[in-house]
């Protein structure tokens, strides 16, 4: 991002409806919220998350990369950081310099990893990641009693946790819900046999945001004879965003964090049929105001919402016409003109709730919430609103 801020477009992001999401998520069922904060925390900054979250009561944070986890401990954040996949052997110094917990499931890092606590001479951490059913990483479920036999030879490799992670959880389809109860029967049998094995993890988890609110069973994972905690892994729920359009955030009582605000910049009037953009997909249907507002693709507005968002300005919803173009849109305004410099709401709440939110730029650009906030762009400024009575950090 520019160091210098002149352009009014940008990003506000919520803490307080951060600190919300978690409370909501971790419930008062005894499970554990694990904040999700992959990709820049899903675009609105993983370290301003991460502090929010935690101050919140999330014990642990997860990231998809070790140096996601980078910046998280430069930020002096020290709870426990889950690595949601195996990263490249070459990454096993990392791991440990930064005291990162991976999943692991291949022979290969094991044993690399093993080898680099002993050079290290200390004890790494390390949860097991299974495969029940969503085909992606995770060691299969009949190959799991080969690498636990393995993880038992490693002496400074300690089992901390199980895992599995779902693939149908954000579906309410009688396929979906039955997808979803056959990995966590799977799953549960699986800890089972692994409990009367002699494995001791402290923490077993399946759920990811769709899960943690709507199963039950996958909030309360248990290891017969083992003191366990379940983690819930939440991303999108975190950010109050829709896992899909089947678990709605706002319903299940999420607050949407994000928010993206511009101005105004440049008003005039067109006369009917006069086309405008690029390839000139629109044209005015009557004389009226066409206002021009500073956001485009390269903020992670995407280009695929030509001629079907809508914008707030002076309180009306006006429509996004003409094809967007990389740093600027175009709103019709029709006989009401605006001025330049009147505020814009992009995304964001009003007086009656949430208006313009992440989730009719998915539904209306034909992707997924998770897509939209987590390419929002470096070029876009992200401002934070704290909760009342935060203490800003010491500068270091
Ligand atoms: C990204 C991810 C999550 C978070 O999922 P949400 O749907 O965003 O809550 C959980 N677990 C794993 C393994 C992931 O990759």
């Amino acid at each position: 991002m520019a160091e210098t801020v002149i352009r009014p477009t940008r990003g506000v992001i919520d803490l307080a409806a951060i600190g919300h999401n978690v409370a909501r998520l971790g419930g008062n069922d005894g499970a554990q919220v694990c904040a999700v904060v992959k990709a820049d925390g899903y675009g609105h900054g993983a370290v301003e998350v991460a502090h929010a979250a935690v101050a919140a009561g999330a014990t642990w944070l997860a990231v998809a990369l070790v140096e996601e986890a980078i910046p998280l401990r430069a930020a002096g954040i020290d709870v426990p950081i889950l690595l949601l996949s195996e990263p490249p052997v070459l990454a096993v110094g990392a791991v440990c310099e930064y005291d990162v917990t991976p999943f692991v499931y291949s022979s290969g890092f094991v044993a690399a990893l093993q080898a680099e606590a002993v050079r290290r001479d200390r004890t790494v951490l390390v949860h097991v990641k299974l495969d029940t059913g969503m085909g992606r990483v995770g060691v299969p479920v009949g190959q799991v009693n080969e690498l636990l036999a393995q993880l038992r030879d490693c002496d400074r490799l300690e089992v901390d946790g199980v895992g599995t992670h779902l693939a149908r959880a954000d579906e309410t389809s009688a396929d979906g819900v039955a997808e979803t109860k056959r990995q966590l029967t799977v799953f549960s049998s699986l800890l089972a046999e692994l409990a009367h094995s002699g494995l001791e993890p402290r923490f077993v988890h399946a759920a990811n945001t769709a899960a943690a609110l709507r199963y039950d069973q996958a909030r309360r994972l248990r290891m017969p004879g083992v003191d366990t905690t379940t983690l819930l892994r939440c991303g999108i729920g975190l950010y109050g965003l829709s896992p899909s359009v089947d678990v709605p955030a706002l319903a299940n009582g999420l607050q949407p964090a994000l928010a993206v605000y511009s101005a105004v910049s440049y008003v005039k009037k067109i006369a009917g049929g006069t086309p405008v953009s690029y390839g000139h997909r629109w044209r005015a249907p009557a004389d009226g105001w066409l206002a021009t507002v500073p956001i485009g693709y390269a903020d992670g507005l995407p280009r695929a919402l030509t001629n079907r968002a809508q914008v707030m300005i002076n309180g009306r919803r006006l429509p996004l016409v003409g094809t967007v173009t990389m740093d600027q849109v175009l709103v019709w305004c029709a006989d009401v003109p605006v001025s330049v410099d009147d505020p814009v709401i992009l995304i964001g709440p009003a007086d009656d709730g949430w208006p313009l939110q992440v989730e009719d730029w998915a539904e209306q650009a034909d992707t997924i919430t998770y897509e939209i906030a987590s390419q929002l762009t470096a070029r876009l400024p992200r401002t934070y609103v704290r909760p009342a009575g935060h203490q800003d950090e010491p500068l270091r």
